[in-house]
């Protein structure tokens, strides 16, 4: 049976809201809308109660304490305010910030940022698998390293970084450890306590819960972790994090979450085997094809897929009815190829010829064979317009 058009396929980018997520947060805007710090009245505890509530729900999906979640408007937020935090409450102690060059632009603009205002920063290289070299981290690290911020999965190629590691070289050197777990969470397990991490960044449109809002987990014990505001106000938030709290949008992150906990095994195992489906179904069918960055540390929902002697806007065009993203990303003006395919030495064309599959939770079978065959019947179509693939090809597969 044909499926649905168009076909989502792009949950790398955000999610729907799940509609336990939506039932969950729909209460709060009207009936129970009160503001959660007011103190001296019904309206104000009931949401307090909720938002305590969601704080367990996200503590306990990372294995941390309620009192160490503070909520925020996104990862982009979180992200900022555990580097800038801790860049401003340890200048005493140091400047250096060591990070890698395929983090989310939140990570690398805020420490770019930071360096306009003296701090250094090194940004470790990649593999071409998208993996660090845990030697290139522990041979970065300076008397002056106050902070190391790596991503446990990435938002393009889905490559998982050796986070237990790096956090273990962490706690040796006395130095705090950011994750941005955006991707993560949800998808594989998450573990602050295992891992040694001390600050980690967490998005609810990620994980089928709502747009702008978001947590970051700031460790409170061995070490208890400071860090400065980036926004002051009402001195919400134990004073990390003024503003008042998006109360709808915290229910939803923390339903997301305790959804997420549930389902994870089940859903994991599921999403992995629809992805290798795709991607033999593909690769099976097509020469040229490859895989950009590990297959083996990877999250079980992401496929991202080069094809050689094909111009990317034709590709995309010619599946306009699913949605995914391309290796090239709009800047200013021109189309760029994506920075994180060139930190794996992936060249700039076929980085353009690139695609980034994302597969979720409300994704079916029928879906994932409909975009396989319409990948492959373009791509072919495509390549007997091109003389320049035919004269490329190898001569045994012609
Ligand atoms: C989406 C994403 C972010 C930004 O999160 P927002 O909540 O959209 O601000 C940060 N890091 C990663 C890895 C992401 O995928």
């Amino acid at each position: 049976m044909a499926p649905k058009l168009p076909i989502y396929m792009d949950n790398q980018a955000t999610t729907a809201v799940d509609p336990r997520v939506l039932e969950a947060m729909l209460p709060y805007f009207s009936e129970k809308f009160g503001n959660a710090a007011s103190r001296n009245h019904e309206f104000g505890w009931k949401a307090e109660e909720a938002v305590e509530n969601a704080r367990g729900q996200i503590a306990r999906l990372i294995r941390a304490n309620p009192r160490e979640i503070v909520f925020t408007s996104g990862a982009t937020e979180s992200d900022n305010l555990a580097i800038k935090g801790v860049a401003e409450a340890y200048r005493e102690k140091g400047n250096h910030i060591v990070t890698q060059a395929t983090e989310h632009k939140a990570v690398l603009d805020a420490c770019k940022r930071l360096e306009k205002y003296g701090c250094e920063v090194t940004s470790l290289p990649v593999a071409p698998d998208g993996l660090i070299d845990l030697d290139d981290l522990r041979r970065a690290i300076t008397p002056k390293t106050i902070l190391i911020s790596i991503m446990q999965a990435n938002n393009e190629i889905g490559v998982i970084q050796p986070v237990a590691e790096i956090g273990k070289i962490a706690r040796e050197k006395k130095i705090l450890f950011h994750v941005d777990a955006v991707q993560a969470v949800g998808k594989i397990p998450v573990d602050v306590q295992k891992d040694g991490i001390d600050l980690l960044s967490i998005s609810a449109h990620k994980i089928y819960g709502p747009k702008g809002v978001g947590a970051l987990f700031v460790r409170r014990k061995d070490p208890r972790v400071e860090i400065s505001a980036i926004i002051d106000g009402g001195g919400h938030e134990r004073g990390m994090r003024s503003g008042t709290l998006n109360v709808p949008g915290i229910v939803g992150l923390g339903k997301a979450c305790e959804i997420c906990q549930k389902e994870m095994p089940g859903e994991s195992e599921r999403l992995r085997r629809l992805r290798d489906k795709l991607k033999d179904a593909i690769m099976g069918r097509l020469d040229g094809t490859a895989v950009n960055g590990s297959m083996a540390h990877r999250l079980p929902n992401n496929l991202n897929l080069s094809f050689s002697g094909v111009e990317g806007d034709a590709l995309l065009m010619g599946i306009n009815d699913v949605a995914v993203s391309s290796g090239s990303a709009c800047t200013s003006a021109m189309i760029e190829p994506s920075y994180v395919l060139r930190a794996l030495g992936v060249s700039d064309d076929l980085s353009h010829s690139s695609i980034r599959f994302g597969l979720g939770r409300f994704n079916t079978e029928e879906e994932v064979d409909y975009v396989a065959d319409r990948v492959v019947e373009t791509v072919k179509r495509l390549r007997d317009l091109s003389p320049l693939y035919e004269a490329a090809k190898p001569r045994a597969s012609r």
